[in-house]
């Protein structure tokens, strides 16, 4: 095992990882910017460096000052954490040149998985079926037209390199196309340096359902089971749970997303966590759209059902350790869900509200568990992305679990600071959420109505 760790990220994730590290016996040492310096990760690590000004283009994305860091204090290995450098396989590159270990896969699946154009193009050749749409990137607007007209509209299209959300635009008729193609790879450029755009046939009324996955350096790998993430806004996720009510309730869908999922990940070699992402229509059939080859936001709700410790696994398996689980030995264990706490106001279009929080105490019941990136009595910045906290929960089955969130929720001291709290405790208190009977849109129109 490693004796120190190098954390490249802020917020939740920094403090989650850098407990983890303790946890295992390792030294960790968190970088932060100079908006973070009170932050939590730079108390929650052993040693900490401020690596530049608040942008992250400055900070957090500076990645030879990162590396010039880790060899100062005498890291030997570097978590990305999500966001951020993670999928970044030049900085993958870059700390492996540097004699450090990147904790995740290696640079060439990093990149094959990145571009959204070739994932799906291993993935088809894994025999895992993706949505319909273009073969390769979209470089001619007739040829798009036409390649659209066949599918039939609606249509999405999406930036190669995008994520988070970004980049993407569902297109219904015709004369909207051309635009659409423009804006996105606008965007693709502005936001991710890469224009490329591709189209997808737009599944209606969908279900986003994903697959975890691990695997270590001697080809063994297992999955853990899956996650449902539909209740979004704006392509984000804001609720996700384990199980999948819809899996639970559809014959052979569980068996056939996890092997697809193994499938691709095999494919391509795949080693560390990582997560293959299905669209899901309402009759069951499932199509691959992306593979993120990182850990995920709501990596948590598998820990809970399974009992894996999933952070503990990647250090283990990027320090050479075999993967001791075996797929058999493997069980779901009730429900969680985790609820994404943003300072945003949902009563005025969801903007983000940074500021000073006052009080912040997180509830103390049973199955509960809140992984925060902030701390009583500091300030939330505008720099960086607006979700502060994560609370996961429990239970024996989905009705008590949601209960419990909802018991949650209210219990949760949160002073000053406007948040979505209430829009969460209200969604989950909807016949829909209960009934599990929603798809990706459904979300944001409840949001709209209310
Ligand atoms: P995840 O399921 O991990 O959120 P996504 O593909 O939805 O995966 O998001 C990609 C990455 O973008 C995430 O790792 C997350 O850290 C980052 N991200 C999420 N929300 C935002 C946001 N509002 N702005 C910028 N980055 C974001
Ligand atoms: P990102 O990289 O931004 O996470 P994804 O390709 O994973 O992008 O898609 C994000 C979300 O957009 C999905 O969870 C889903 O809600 C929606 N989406 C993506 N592809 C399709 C599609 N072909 N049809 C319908 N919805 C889609
Ligand atoms: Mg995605």
């Amino acid at each position: 095992m490693f004796e120190k760790v190098l954390i490249a990220n802020r917020g939740e994730i920094a403090c989650r990882i850098a407990h983890v590290l303790r946890a295992h016996g390792v030294a960790s040492v968190a970088v932060y910017s100079e908006a973070d310096a009170e932050a939590p990760h730079v108390a929650a690590a052993d040693e900490a460096v401020c690596i530049g000004p608040p942008p992250v283009s400055q900070s957090y994305l500076d990645q030879a000052r990162i590396i010039e860091v880790a060899l100062a204090t005498g890291a030997q290995a570097v978590h990305p954490g999500y966001g951020l450098l993670s999928e970044n396989a030049d900085f993958a590159r870059a700390v492996a040149a540097a004699g450090l270990v990147f904790i995740g896969p290696t640079p060439d699946v990093i990149d094959a998985m990145g571009d959204k154009v070739r994932a799906r193009q291993t993935a088809a050749a894994a025999g895992v079926p993706v949505v319909p749409g273009s073969d390769g990137p979209v470089t001619d607007d007739d040829a798009a037209a036409a390649l659209a007209e066949a599918m039939g509209y609606p249509v999405l299209v999406k930036a190669a390199a995008g994520g988070g959300g970004i980049g993407m635009q569902q297109v219904t008729k015709p004369a909207k196309l051309a635009r659409a193609l423009q804006s996105c790879r606008d965007r693709g450029a502005s936001s991710f340096g890469n224009d490329a755009v591709y189209l997808e046939k737009y599944i209606e009324q969908p279900r986003h359902i994903e697959v975890q996955i691990l695997f270590d350096h001697h080809g063994h790998g297992v999955h853990l089971f899956e996650r449902e993430c539909t209740l979004q806004r704006r392509h984000q996720k804001v609720i996700e749970e384990a199980p999948s009510p819809f899996v639970a309730r559809t014959p052979g869908l569980r068996e056939g997303l996890t092997a697809a999922a193994m499938n691709a990940a095999r494919a391509i070699g795949y080693r560390n966590a990582g997560t293959v992402e299905f669209i899901v229509s309402p009759d069951g059939a499932f199509y691959f759209i992306e593979m993120n080859t990182r850990l995920q936001v709501e990596h948590t709700v598998s820990e809970a059902i399974t009992g894996v410790d999933l952070i503990g696994w990647q250090l283990r398996i990027a320090a050479g350790e075999p993967l001791t689980l075996a797929q058999a030995d493997l069980a779901i264990d009730g429900a969680a869900i985790e609820c994404r706490l943003y300072a945003e106001d949902p009563d005025r279009k969801f903007i983000p509200q940074p500021g000073p929080l006052g009080a912040f105490e997180a509830p103390d019941l049973p199955g509960v568990r809140v992984d925060a990136g902030v701390a009583a009595h500091q300030t939330v910045t505008p720099y960086y992305d607006p979700m502060i906290a994560k609370l996961i929960v429990h239970g024996p089955d989905r009705a008590a679990t949601i209960a419990r969130t909802r018991e949650a929720l209210s219990a949760w001291t949160i002073e000053t600071l406007t948040t979505n709290r209430g829009f969460l405790h209200e969604v989950l208190g909807t016949p829909e959420v209960a009934a599990a009977d929603f798809h990706t849109g459904w979300l944001e129109k409840y949001a709209k109505g209310r």
